[in-house]
């Protein structure tokens, strides 16, 4: 986790104290591998470790059903539906084509993942070219944890 100057602020106790007012400095946290930033240090160190930007991420999901993260494999699923963008006639049905490639993407991930959200959007965000698939991460949260109910508020798992 990474800290700059640019997160000071100051806060103002009131106007009608204008002589007296207290400043105060707080570090903001960035996260290293995402955009993310924020000024709880327990709350960014924690999305820091399941960060779907982090190649060595922990996932809750995986944990929940006891089952071991192989997210280089699922990446080779990403980069074979990738380099399928780039192959074939393209003069007709590109829409049709595409979609096909990326919903064939979707499944698979999800298939090889036993149905991980985390990691199988993980895998797209950490591939190259990939800015063309879309995942609706929702929806797989959804059908994860209606196949695997759990007994820990959904908080616990999210990122
Ligand atoms: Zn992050
Ligand atoms: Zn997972």
């Amino acid at each position: 986790m990474s800290f700059y100057g640019n997160g000071l602020i100051v806060i103002l106790n009131g106007l009608n104290n204008w002589g007296k007012m207290r400043r105060a400095k707080r570090w903001r946290y960035y996260c290293d591998y995402c955009k993310k930033s924020g000024w709880s240090k327990w709350y960014m160190a924690r999305h820091e470790k399941v960060c779907t930007k982090n190649p060595n991420r922990e996932c809750g999901f995986c944990e929940h059903l006891g089952n071991i993260v192989n997210i280089e494999k699922l990446k080779l699923i990403v980069e074979k539906t990738v380099s399928g963008f780039y192959l074939g006639d393209w003069s007709e049905m590109i829409q049709e084509k595409h979609d096909k490639l990326v919903s064939d993407c979707e499944k698979d991930l999800l298939k090889e993942s036993d149905g991980c959200p985390a990691c199988s959007l993980a895998a797209i965000r950490q591939t190259k070219d990939s800015e063309f698939i879309e995942f609706d991460y929702k929806k797989a949260k959804d059908q994860f944890w209606a196949d695997n109910p759990r007994e820990e508020p959904e908080y616990y798992y999210d990122y």
